[in-house]
């Protein structure tokens, strides 16, 4: 990456690629990568023949946020204690059923994983884990409590998964689809 220029509707990044592309970015931003050569006339006739392109991206960027719920501090506190309450429960329960053991068990807010199992066996899980389908919270209390078996993801891990959840490939997708629904007020 060699240059980054703003201009009014669009960022250009120059490189040393041989062709140009057009970036929708997560928040509507349109980001141009181009070749070094390319002067910014030929920059502005590439976005301007893509114009279409770029506003059906934008749109649906639009509507993603617009679908997106976002909840106050208090809501989130009570959201808070009912997962700490609800996540104690399950993993309790799924590891009788699966004979492992875990360390604390703690709640927090993480931007981008459900859950998490450390070396030590500690858990963490997303409070936002309320916010889902039963069934799918299931699956991350079975998968963090898997790692305990097995640190990694291999085919022995995710057998360890199938042997509790044969479908846990279905809610694995339908929980993706929470991933960017699901935002917060800032703190
Ligand atoms: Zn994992």
């Amino acid at each position: 990456m060699i240059k980054s220029e703003e201009t009014n509707s669009y960022e250009v990044i120059r490189s040393k690629r041989k062709t140009s592309a057009i970036q929708v970015k997560k928040d509507g931003g349109v980001v141009v990568r181009c070749p070094l050569w390319m002067t910014d006339r030929e920059i502005r006739r590439f976005v301007a023949e893509h114009r279409e392109w770029i506003a059906r991206h934008q749109r649906e960027v639009l509507e993603r946020l617009e679908k997106r719920t976002v909840y106050t501090k208090e809501q989130v506190k009570e959201f808070r204690q009912h997962a700490r309450w609800m996540l104690a429960q399950k993993t309790w329960l799924w590891a009788q059923k699966m004979q492992v053991t875990y360390g604390k068990l703690t709640i927090r807010q993480q931007a981008t994983r459900w859950g998490s199992c450390s070396a030590k066996g500690n858990l963490n899980f997303n409070w936002k884990l309320v916010l889902v389908p039963q069934d799918l919270v299931d699956y991350v209390v079975v998968h963090e409590l898997a790692h305990r078996r097995e640190m990694n993801h291999s085919p022995k891990f995710w057998k360890i998964v199938e042997e509790q959840l044969p479908d846990y490939r279905e809610r694995r997708r339908r929980l993706r689809e929470y991933e960017t629904e699901i935002e917060i007020a800032e703190e």
